[in-house]
């Protein structure tokens, strides 16, 4: 047995299913299911409030964040669970425009481009506005990132991988060309932790963000998290500035003094349920080493774009070909996208659409294999030859694409 036929067990698969999504929501642990029931029946059930020190539920954003921290390069005690995504982009992104404000006031650009996920430039801009200081988002395209950091930069904010296309990001270099020019970076990394090496530290990001319910598996709104660069854990302020974050909660001051380190950028109450099940869905990584992941998932990934290309001629990559300039997903444009991604999903295949035209499919080594890969091309190619996704049932736009 290979280490991936092992981790291919800890994981439910619908039968009849073959599962190219696992970039949007990973599948179903086997251990999270008892895990949760466990911790329903017999921690909430029988400790009742008792459970917060008992069972150690208070301390789980910080244990559960040093979990995390060992996949993505952080050092113990810099990285904490807690929020969606969107709002650990806000946080991290107001702590950062603050740092960059007391080393440079005169500094007034936040830079992106425009393969970042909407949410992240719409939090940028939600919080610029309200900070009303004359700051602007600055969006440019993916390839004219590294030309754009000048001196009037005070935030860099990016995402890794592109989430319609793939592309990876050189985030040690832009880091260092931030630095350089005197700006502070900001990495999401929602579509790279646990899909391929990271690094933050000897990358030197300041501030990096994640969700866990993509390639980490925690489950539908697992919380997020937020890594601190160690430099800045003692000087910087958490925006969000919650209770828990508090020097010390329970002495119920009115004033706030923002804790120790990582722990300031915690903000209320953990969802607890929701952290059981990431937990227990972070047990798969224990068995894998993340390169091994790494080179499976562009295996994975070249055949598919080789057989697609091969097979599909009216589909056209967007995806780039190269592998190490490539998350672990690939997108194939077709204007009828929509219909052929619903045409898949009535046969087992489940990828989804991105607008305005991307069929998008996730490869994750801890449950896909070649022999999905290849049973996938045959039944997409039976569809794009026979045109059987041309039916108005698959043109019907559902609320989630
Ligand atoms: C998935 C994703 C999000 C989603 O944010 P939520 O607050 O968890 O809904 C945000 N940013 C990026 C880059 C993403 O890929």
């Amino acid at each position: 047995m290979t280490d991936f036929d092992r981790t291919r067990a800890l994981f439910h698969m619908p039968a009849g299913v073959i599962y190219l999504d696992g970039n949007s929501l990973g599948p179903l642990p086997l251990a999270a299911t008892e895990r949760v029931a466990s911790l329903m029946t017999n921690q909430w059930g029988e400790m009742l409030i008792r459970g917060w020190n008992q069972a150690g539920w208070m301390n789980m954003p910080r244990r559960i964040g040093d979990r995390i921290g060992r996949l993505i390069g952080a050092p113990e005690d810099t990285v904490v669970m807690g929020d969606t995504l969107s709002i650990k982009v806000y946080q991290a992104l107001a702590s950062a425009i603050q740092l960059a404000a007391e080393a440079d006031p005169k500094r007034r650009v936040i830079l992106s481009d425009s393969g970042n996920f909407p949410s992240d430039l719409y939090i940028a801009e939600g919080l610029i506005g309200a900070l009303d200081r004359g700051y602007h988002l600055k969006v440019v395209e993916p390839e004219a990132v590294e030309a754009a950091i000048d001196d009037s930069i005070a935030v860099l904010m990016l995402t890794e991988v592109d989430y319609r296309t793939g592309r990876l990001h050189d985030m040690k270099a832009l880091t260092a060309k931030a630095h350089q020019a005197g700006a502070l970076a900001v990495w999401d990394l929602a579509h790279s932790a646990g899909a391929l090496p990271v690094d933050l530290a000897g990358a030197d990001a300041d501030f990096a963000v994640g969700c866990t319910y993509k390639y980490l598996n925690g489950g539908p709104g697992a919380p997020a998290f937020i890594y601190v660069a160690p430099r800045h854990l003692d000087s910087v302020r958490p925006a969000l500035s919650g209770w828990l974050g508090h020097e010390k909660p329970f002495a119920f001051d009115l004033g706030y003094r923002p804790g120790d380190g990582i722990d300031r950028m915690r903000v209320g109450t953990p969802p607890v349920i929701a952290l059981a099940a990431l937990d227990a869905a972070l047990d798969a990584w224990d068995a894998v080493d993340m390169a091994d992941v790494r080179s499976r998932s562009i295996a994975l990934t070249n055949l598919f774009i080789a057989e697609v290309e091969r097979r599909c001629p009216s589909l056209t990559l967007g995806s780039p070909r190269d592998g190490a300039s490539r998350g672990s997903q690939v997108s194939f444009l077709h204007n009828e996208g929509y219909a052929i991604m619903q045409a898949l999903i009535s046969r087992g295949v489940i990828g989804d659409f991105r607008a305005p035209n991307a069929i998008r499919f996730g490869f994750t080594p801890l449950y896909i294999g070649e022999r999905e890969v290849l049973a996938a091309v045959d039944i997409l190619s039976d569809i794009m030859d026979k045109r059987l996704w041309d039916v108005a049932q698959f043109k019907q736009k559902a609320l989630v694409t």
